[in-house]
């Protein structure tokens, strides 16, 4: 068996206790590593880059869910929504409608995640929840018919401090819970928190986390 086959079979093994699903984020490396994850039956993968993830979708079997991970801009919407199965980092209502919009073009339903913003970072993106209590309750949100609202994602603050990290995950679950508690739609089903990345996963998992995003433990460190 080849190392990245184990590996994703010994993180599996973890995430069954959780009922969580695995992302494999393959974004930088090359095809050949995404079809040996493949043969040891990873259908997820996740990738950061609109060309990149474009290119791959076009080499590798069909039945792959390709999962958006990084920050989406805008004008490169179009060149996803036709294969996309999940949209994780969406992080501003202007960009939820342009994904409503490239999605309605070819009769499409894309699956967005809302990215909820946790960390004590500048650089991260992300909603605050305010901003998507708001978002959600919106006349301009209802009218939104082809894309669907499936839950929240998050990246804790990159540090050491484990209790810190567990904090904001915490807070992930907290307003999840909250977001539960509303009428689901046809374009909003709350269901999937996506947290945890390589170094902090299992911490998200206790937390309440049942979608992680691993890189680095499956296919090694990035350039
Ligand atoms: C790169 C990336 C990951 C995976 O990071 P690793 O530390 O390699 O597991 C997860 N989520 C997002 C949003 C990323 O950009």
């Amino acid at each position: 068996m080849t190392a990245i086959a184990e590996n994703i079979i010994h993180i599996k093994k973890e995430l069954q206790a959780y009922n969580a699903t695995l992302v494999a984020v393959s974004k930088t490396k090359p095809a050949e590593m995404l079809r040996e994850a493949y043969q040891s039956g990873q259908k997820i993968f996740g990738e950061n880059y609109v060309q990149e993830m474009a290119d791959k979708q076009k080499t590798l079997p069909a039945d792959i869910k390709w999962h958006f991970i990084g920050h989406l801009q805008s004008n490169k919407v179009k060149y996803i929504a036709p294969f996309v199965s999940l949209i994780h980092g969406v992080d501003s209502f202007k960009l939820l409608k342009e994904i409503n919009k490239e999605a309605a073009k070819i009769s499409r339903v894309i699956d967005c995640l809302l990215q909820l913003f946790i960390a004590e970072e500048e650089t991260k993106f992300g909603f605050t929840v305010d901003e998507i209590r708001e978002a959600i309750l919106s006349d301009d949100f209802k009218n939104l018919n082809n894309i669907c609202i499936k839950g929240l994602m998050a990246m804790a603050t990159n540090t050491d401090d484990k209790e810190q990290i567990r904090k904001e995950f915490k807070s992930v679950k907290l307003f999840f819970d909250e977001l539960k508690t509303q009428q689901e739609t046809e374009n909003f089903k709350p269901g999937i928190i996506s947290t945890g990345m390589s170094n902090d996963y299992k911490i998200a998992l206790e937390e309440g986390s049942n979608m992680v995003r691993i890189g680095s433990l499956i296919f090694g460190e990035r350039e």
